[in-house]
């Protein structure tokens, strides 16, 4: 509201307005039943498989304390760029690593399938001839992928893709063991590179941070998408019979909770129309419903929404647009980021970007047109920090981790929002207050997770590796 105090919008336009920010609101009450909601599904997509969320168990029964050791290939498919790493555990908490990126073209994410998996072994195999990769003629690598899309494991290095998010649609790759898919394009080209460990991103999140930090409890990624991963009892992880294992039954297992996918039955978030909107008009309608509220891939196209809805009731720009703001996805969530960070009173750097990269005319941008986008942007975005923290909130109810102490709680996280949207983090820690009182609140411990998608996925080659010289004995 704060932004729209100062402007010299009538009434009318201003009870507009507000009746647009009652419907991002939350109020405590539906925070809590946010929570309950989440405790409900989390309960659920455990004890059955086909729910969603998914709660993937993920076949990784230890996190890493910090004493790993072993040189590993670690490749991070997901989001701008293909990533190919090498990467050394040193033990004592150090690393060393190099690595290339490699860009993924919009064709490739939307074409055949194997297209993108050629194309990820011949990135493998232009960086094992130019990072200058000490391997001998008959040693093998072993490789960890961080692969951030829902799949249902059956192993630390098996499992299907259920399905794709954030702007992938690749086909004949649903319903396929991604493991097989990489390791067949690989061998196609005789590269000697075995894949280990299938790894989400939060997983790696997760195990880095634990490297780092001795102890984690949440890894969770507020970027382009997100979601969460923890580690849970078994008991709890009914869904997984007792013959899921060739050796003895574990205790623990991490689960890739795929919370992107809460309240798809649209229970508890209230919808406002620009949500439905962005929801009709996407490549998933009715899938990644909380993520579709929350992260970066969608942020700049709800305001986009709001702004065309003010723009056709002559609200803002006296009812002028651009092609940029007509055009799907037009405003990206990083500009709304840019906006949020100006402080100036008159919004220099808003004005900027309308301009300059939105194509308004500089005559037509007035200071009531500068405090409606700064409302708007502010108005989504802290909607999705207070989401964000009931399910950090669900986390901490699900696992227990702050009864009968009085230790930090440690949450690893990563993703552009979480790291570069300011005021994001205080708005999650609003919700999770409410949530879990102010006490525990207090004692989680926020902190980046050092290259979860790098060095996750290279700890999870070596858990994979030491899971399969148990079996051997
Ligand atoms: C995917 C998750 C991933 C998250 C963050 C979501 O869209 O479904 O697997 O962890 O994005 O990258
Ligand atoms: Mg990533």
């Amino acid at each position: 509201m704060s932004y729209l105090a100062d402007t010299s919008l009538n009434p009318a336009a201003l009870e507009f307005l507000e009746r647009i920010e009652r419907q991002f609101y939350l109020d405590d009450d539906q925070l809590r039943a946010i929570l309950a909601q989440f405790l409900k599904e989390f309960e659920l997509g455990l004890s059955k498989y086909g729910e969603s969320p998914a709660m993937v168990p993920t076949y990784v029964t230890h996190l890493p304390d910090g004493s790993e050791r072993g040189t590993f290939l670690a490749l991070d498919l997901g989001g701008t760029n293909l990533r190919v790493c090498q990467v050394t555990l040193l033990g004592n908490r150090q690393v060393e690593m190099n690595q290339s990126k490699y860009r993924v073209s919009e064709a490739l994410k939307t074409g055949e399938a194997e297209d993108l998996f050629n194309y990820i072994a011949d990135s493998v195999d232009h960086f094992l001839t130019t990072a200058d990769v000490p391997l001998t003629e008959d040693e093998t690598l072993y490789l960890g992928l961080t692969f951030s899309f829902p799949v249902e494991q059956t192993a630390i290095n098996k499992g299907k893709l259920l399905s794709w998010t954030k702007g992938f649609a690749a086909t004949h790759a649903i319903g396929n063991d991604v493991m097989q898919m990489l390791q067949d394009a690989l061998d196609r080209r005789h590269i000697h590179v075995k894949c280990a460990a299938l790894i989400n991103d939060t997983v790696g999140c997760l195990m880095s941070r634990a490297y780092f930090s001795g102890g984690c409890i949440l890894g969770a990624i507020f970027g382009t998408g997100t979601n969460g991963a923890y580690v849970d009892n078994m008991s709890a992880v009914k869904k997984l019979s007792k013959d899921a294992f060739e050796g003895a039954r574990p205790d623990h297992m991490v689960i890739n909770t795929e919370w992107g996918a809460f309240d798809n039955g649209r229970k508890v978030i209230p919808r406002t129309i620009f949500d439905n909107k962005l929801d009709r008009e996407s490549i998933n309608p009715r899938f990644q419903a909380y993520e579709k509220c929350i992260s970066g891939m969608y942020l700049g196209e709800i305001v986009r929404n709001i702004l065309l809805y003010l723009i056709d009731n002559s609200i803002l720009f006296g009812g002028d647009s651009s092609k940029q703001f007509n055009a799907h996805y037009g405003f990206d969530t990083e500009l709304m980021s840019n906006i949020a960070s100006d402080k100036s009173d008159e919004g220099t750097a808003c004005r900027a970007i309308l301009t300059q990269k939105m194509g308004m005319d500089d005559k037509v941008v007035q200071p009531n047109d500068i405090a409606i986008v700064r409302w708007a942007c502010t108005i989504v975005a802290t909607r999705a920090a207070k989401l964000s923290g009931c399910a950090v909130a669900a986390i901490i109810e699900q696992t227990h981790c702050a009864d009968g102490h009085e230790d930090f709680v440690d949450v690893g996280v990563d993703g552009s929002l979480i790291q570069f949207y300011p005021g994001f983090e205080d708005g999650l820690r609003s919700s999770l207050r409410v949530l879990v009182g102010e006490k525990i609140e207090k004692r989680t411990r926020i902190g980046l997770a050092k290259d979860g998608s790098g060095i996750g996925a290279a700890l999870g080659a070596l858990a994979s590796l030491k899971q399969e010289r148990a079996k051997q004995g």
